[in-house]
């Protein structure tokens, strides 16, 4: 069996869960568990987080797998119904729903007789995605607050710049002014906005990339949030290398040794879920030590640099991600997001608790 495994810690998602509730002490949390917990297993992410007070995803079918293993909080789904055949399903299985479109409101007014739902009125605050324009979302909250199939309304909406310089100030202007004189319950906060803008907490927070310990922030680590990385991606080297001057690495040469070099193989490539797109220099730990990679990414293996790693050899220990190297850093090395690397780890890579 190859050796590469996702290793997943219930710890470490149960310990930034409590980073939440320390910076969002009076709201109720949203774990977001989209796209499999991204990428960490639905089950064993939501029996980590399980003193959530509710979970949001965007799969309906996720949302009724976990009505039936006897999940009994609030499960949200953040897109909503994408066709008026889900509504009789949504309502036997007391799913939250999102209402972002005219044509979700069509939905509504389709519903059984005896459907009712928790609604969650998405407005467009800048986003310029989902959601009804700040105009004519007074509107259309007050057909809702007045409609059949609707039991509770919470007004939400989502940041678009929370993590960067421009703030959610510009946002938020636009949320106040729908219902300000209604007190109904509200949600705003993802990550970026439970770590930096208090005023955005309201009812409800929606942490998402936080909880598994990744930073949402270009300019402040992980580390330094105080969050623990929930997945680590490892592997081990499967063979090693001897080049000399000149000697070239993987397909198309790109990495050329210009001395003696010893290069490890990993049996881990872009099938698993791995950047194929990674250069040279993308950072990684082979026996615990910082290392980088050598030419291009290939579909079950890369090549490592085992430059002054003590040790190193066939069965030594790698680590793509997690524990000692942030998916954070792999990513930036990557030009991409550590999201995008949770979220693709493959089917063929075992998960296994820690
Ligand atoms: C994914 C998502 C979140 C979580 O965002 P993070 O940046 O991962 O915290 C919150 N709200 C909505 C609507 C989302 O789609």
């Amino acid at each position: 069996m190859r050796p590469i495994k996702a290793l997943i810690s219930g710890d470490a998602l149960r310990h930034n869960l409590g980073v939440v509730r320390m910076c969002a002490p009076r709201s109720r949390v949203f774990a977001v568990v989209k796209a499999n917990a991204y990428g960490h297993g639905l089950m064993r992410a939501t029996t980590a987080l399980e003193s959530a007070d509710g979970l949001a995803l965007v799969e309906i079918e996720a949302a009724v797998g976990l009505r039936k293993t006897g999940y009994a909080r609030r499960i949200a789904l953040l897109e909503g119904l994408f066709d008026v055949s889900e509504v009789a399903l949504a309502a036997r299985h007391d799913l939250t729903i999102a209402v972002h479109s005219r044509e979700q409101l069509a939905m509504l007014d389709a519903a059984p007789a005896d459907a009712r739902f928790d609604v969650m009125l998405k407005i467009n605050t800048g986003m310029n995605r989902l959601g009804f324009a700040p105009d004519e979302a007074t509107a259309v909250r007050d057909s809702l607050l007045k409609h059949r199939a609707v039991k509770q309304l919470t007004l939400m909406t989502h940041f678009a710049t929370a993590d960067d310089a421009r703030g959610v100030e510009w946002q938020v202007k636009a949320f106040d002014h729908v219902g300000a004189d209604q007190a109904l319950e509200r949600s705003a906060a993802n990550s970026a906005a439970i770590l930096r803008f208090p005023a955005t907490h309201a009812d409800w927070v929606r942490p998402g990339i936080m909880l598994y310990g990744c930073t949402p922030f270009t300019d402040q680590s992980a580390a330094a949030l105080g969050l623990k990385p929930a997945m680590t991606l490892a592997s081990e080297i499967i063979s090693v290398q001897t080049l000399n001057a000149g000697d070239r690495i993987g397909y198309a040469g790109t990495f050329e040794a210009t001395g003696p070099l010893l290069a490890g193989v990993v049996a881990c490539g872009y099938a698993d879920g791995y950047p194929r797109h990674a250069p040279t220099g993308t950072p990684v730990l082979v026996n615990r030590v910082r290392t980088r990679t050598l030419g291009r990414v290939s579909m079950d293996m890369l090549m490592v640099d085992l430059t002054g790693i003590a040790d190193a050899r066939v069965g030594s220990s790698v680590v793509l991600w997690g524990e000692g190297l942030s998916a954070d850093e792999v990513a930036l090395a990557a030009g991409t997001v550590s999201y995008e690397l949770m979220c693709a780890v493959a089917p063929r890579v075992p998960m296994v608790d820690v």
